[in-house]
């Protein structure tokens, strides 16, 4: 390409990501909100081709409005709850995203909190660090700690089964796990049962492992009333998104020892975790990291590559955002 196509990054990059885009692109970056976006968007708006955002930072019209030479846009992360794709549709712009590669990933952090908060391992690791294990009298068989919850063999409800939920669901099968799930259609092929209420899931699921998509639809599908269904024996797992868990109510139920426990990778104020939490035992939470593996991060970074090229050589994205 003679042509080196204006780039504009909505966040920092991986530094390898970057250069492998700065060999193909001319590489801007959207200062953060305020007069220094304003003015870079005055004087150098005219010029962008393409876009890169991620499912964290996204876009929205007033940007693409301020971007009218934007052919492109090509996001990092799955989520589209932050994209405004109907805005770029409009626009006839295509969308570019990164499901697929990261299922597995996500799956896996999903049994690790699941494990984590069911077997205490968190609590298990400060009692050690602590020293109350060399000065605890017990015997092995009366145990030092708390005795967990067992996970495998257990009932796993899943609220979401799109490409993760069903990846969540085959790690069960090692697991011995018997599993349901509930989404608003039954999934066909699906080998495992759909419920069609989600109050019904939560009242039969030891474990509830939260995977929908975000957004205003799937705003606290998880409320008061699931976490009550759910009950003191049961464990709510969330790697979708903060929005879909009433995070108040969650914050009640874990005080009040209305569910065994929670496993959380998002919260509803990123990066702002209700400080409740912080002195709650019955929960483990990690800052979002779900897809935050090195080899999954580079997959990732070589599907946002392969959409640009894609355009740029004529092609269909492959993989476009559902418009
Ligand atoms: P998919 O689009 O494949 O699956 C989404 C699922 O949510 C579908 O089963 C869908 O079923 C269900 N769903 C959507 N709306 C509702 C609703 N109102 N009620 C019940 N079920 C609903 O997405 P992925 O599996 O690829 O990803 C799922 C989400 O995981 C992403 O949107 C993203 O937000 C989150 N995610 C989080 C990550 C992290 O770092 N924590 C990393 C990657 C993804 P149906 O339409 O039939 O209802």
């Amino acid at each position: 390409m003679s042509h080196r196509p204006a780039l504009l990054q909505a966040l920092p990059l991986a530094p390898a990501l970057e250069r492998r885009l700065a060999d193909t692109y001319e590489l801007h970056r959207l200062p953060p909100a305020g007069a220094d976006r304003e003015a870079f968007l005055a004087a150098r708006g005219a010029q962008i081709e393409c876009l890169v955002t991620s499912a964290a930072h996204g876009f929205d019209a007033a940007l693409l409005d301020a971007l009218p030479k934007l052919r492109v846009i090509s996001s990092f992360g799955v989520g589209l709850d932050k994209l405004d794709v109907a805005a770029a549709t409009a626009r006839g712009i295509p969308v570019g995203y990164t499901p697929d590669v990261l299922n597995d990933c996500v799956a896996d952090l999903a049994f690790g909190l699941m494990l984590a908060v069911a077997r205490r391992v968190p609590e298990a690791d400060r009692y050690v660090r602590a020293g109350r294990w060399a000065a605890s009298t017990a015997t092995p068989a009366s145990a030092p700690f708390p005795l967990g919850r067992q996970v495998s063999g257990a009932r796993l409800g899943i609220l979401g089964l799109g490409r993760i939920g069903r990846t969540i669901a085959k790690r069960a099968g090692g697991f011995d796990m018997d599993v349901r799930y509930h989404s608003r259609r039954p999934v066909e092929g699906a080998p495992w049962k759909h419920e069609p209420q989600l109050l019904e899931l939560a009242r039969w699921a030891d474990f509830l492992v939260v995977i929908t998509a975000g957004g205003p639809e799937t705003r606290h599908l998880v409320d008061d009333s699931v976490l009550d269904a759910l009950g003191p024996q049961g464990f709510l797992v969330n790697v979708a998104r903060g929005s879909v868990v009433d995070e108040e109510a969650l914050v009640r139920a874990l005080q009040d020892k209305r569910i065994a426990g929670a496993g959380l990778d998002v919260f509803e104020s990123e990066p702002h975790v209700p400080r409740e939490l912080f002195t709650l035992e019955n929960v483990v939470m990690v800052p979002h990291i779900a897809s935050a593996t090195a080899q999954t991060r580079e997959a990732m970074a070589q599907r946002v590559l392969d959409n640009l090229t894609a355009y740029f050589a004529g092609q269909p994205l492959p993989s476009a955002a559902p418009a």
